[in-house]
């Protein structure tokens, strides 16, 4: 399997390669050449596999030139550090809707999903390509990434990483995970900015050539959502999760299934495409805004238009302005570089896409788009544990309200957080919130009657490491001093 850039003058790579290098040299990201398939035949001699197996299976079909003994030494990763044994257990709730848990990982967010196992795909990656500079991962987050990135690259050998969050756009329990960080070979830098300037700065960068000779020690890369080592590990749990179901008896071989997926940079739903493009029965894949709905405009409109207000919300992953991985989707649309070469550099202009009516319709047979309120997602939280007795997350809460107002088959909810990471939002649902966040996670389990994660637990009592904060202009000083 090779990769090409979706802007089309970047030549064909490998898969080590492209989650090398991260960023495709003309900007573009990179893209399978084709889809690889997966018959219904192959879906039912899966039913009963376990997560891991279910990885290989798909994995060995796009990381062709890893060794199948190399991909079971990256997907060992988990059993070594996820606290379920399903790893993604699916929750049955009324009306025909289940909820798909990706946050049983060491951080608690879905995002392990991918960063758990991609550091070693990385790793391996830099042994295949014969890297002798270390490489500088530089992460752009929207709370959970950066974590999630910390805790997968902590202390490996010939990587450093450095992560940059919005300084006062995140959660507490978030704010202080990546504070109290461990790792030799790590550095947290807060921002004074939202997460999209974090992610423009770092894809400057990146194409900045007097930085880069600056850091010439130094091979840069990426761990944000872009690279492909994040996309790929992310299809596996569509599959598991269909199979999941198809085991259970709650669906019939090539019944369709719905997902509907709380949307950010589109990483996550990105796989749900991929994962459909490969022949599993996936409906329509709701992609489920909080209230920065630019995709929700985007996928009724054909017009992106990134110059809009910016909210900050309860779902603090999802508050994003440029979805990075639409570039993707719209390519595999479009299925031609110079077109969207052509889009992109209009975008980066103006702030401003508009895709052709045609390709539009192609995309709306499978994305619906919908989008939640401040106050929607609350009474999705609130009328979720009222009548089945389950908490979500802000960020499922929104993915819920979708799935509820759109729903037309069984449809999968994707839940992306521990309820833990955001007790305070959670509580206002219920009006109990108090003003200190470990008086909340006390208070929201007496509600909720879940465990708290011992990783949260902890928190309060480990040292603040990492408080330096930097204005948006100034980021780069931060690397020159690596
Ligand atoms: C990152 C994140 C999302 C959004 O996922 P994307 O891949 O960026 O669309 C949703 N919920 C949570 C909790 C997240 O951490």
């Amino acid at each position: 399997m090779k990769y090409i850039s979706t802007r089309g003058n970047s030549g064909e790579y490998t898969a080590s390669q492209a989650i090398e290098k991260g960023i495709c040299n003309d900007r573009g990201l990179f893209v399978p050449k084709k889809f690889p398939k997966v018959s219904l035949k192959e879906i039912q001699e899966m039913k009963f596999s376990d997560y891991k197996e279910v990885a290989l299976n798909i994995l060995r079909r796009y990381l062709t030139d890893y060794s199948e003994e190399e991909l079971k030494e990256c997907i060992a990763v988990y059993d070594e550090t996820f606290s379920h044994p399903e790893k993604t257990p699916i929750v049955k709730l009324k009306d025909d809707v289940y909820v798909l848990e990706l946050w049983h990982g060491p951080t608690l967010a879905f995002k392990d999903m991918a960063l758990q196992i991609m550091p070693r795909l990385f790793t391996k990656a830099r042994e295949k390509n014969n890297t002798k500079r270390d490489s500088l991962i530089l992460v752009a987050t929207s709370g959970d990434t950066g974590k999630a990135a910390l805790e997968g690259f902590k202390d490996l050998k010939g990587i450093k990483v450095v992560v940059f969050y919005p300084a006062n756009g995140v959660s507490d329990v978030q704010r202080l995970q990546m504070q109290t960080s461990l790792g030799e070979n790590v550095e947290v830098v807060g921002v004074n900015g939202n997460f999209d300037d974090c992610q423009t700065a770092v894809k400057n960068m990146f194409l900045d050539e007097k930085l880069n000779l600056a850091l010439n020690k130094f091979k840069l890369s990426s761990a944000n959502s872009i690279n492909l080592g994040r996309l790929l590990p992310q299809i596996i749990y569509y599959f598991k999760g269909y199979l999941q179901l198809l085991r259970d008896g709650e669906i019939t071989l090539g019944e369709l299934v719905d997902f509907s997926v709380p949307t950010g940079n589109f990483g996550d739903i990105l796989a749900g495409y991929y994962a459909k493009q490969m022949g599993l029965p996936v409906g329509k894949l709701m992609c489920a805004s909080n209230k920065n709905n630019v995709l929700y405009e985007f996928f009724k409109t054909g017009t992106y238009n990134k110059q809009r207000e910016f909210f900050k919300t309860m779902s603090p992953s999802m508050d994003i302005l440029v979805s990075s991985n639409l570039e993707r989707l719209i390519y595999h649309i479009l299925e031609d570089g110079r077109a969207l070469n052509k889009l992109y550099n209009e975008f980066e202009q103006t702030g401003i896409l508009t895709l052709d009516t045609e390709s539009l319709k192609k995309i709306q047979e499978t994305i619906v788009p919908d989008h939640a309120s401040e106050e929607e997602c609350l009474r999705a939280i609130y009328e979720t544990f009222d009548k089945n007795n389950y908490m979500l997350d802000p960020h499922t809460a929104v993915a819920m309200n979708t799935a509820l107002k759109n729903k037309s088959r069984k449809t999968i909810v994707l839940s992306t957080a521990n309820i833990y990471k955001f007790s305070s939002s959670i509580l206002k649902a219920f009006d109990l919130e108090k003003n200190n966040e470990f008086e909340n996670i006390e208070i929201l389990k007496k509600l909720s009657k879940e465990d708290v994660p011992l990783n949260i637990k902890k928190l309060n009592s480990l040292e603040i490491l990492h408080n330096r904060v930097v204005d948006k202009e100034k980021l780069r000083d931060v690397l020159k001093k690596l």
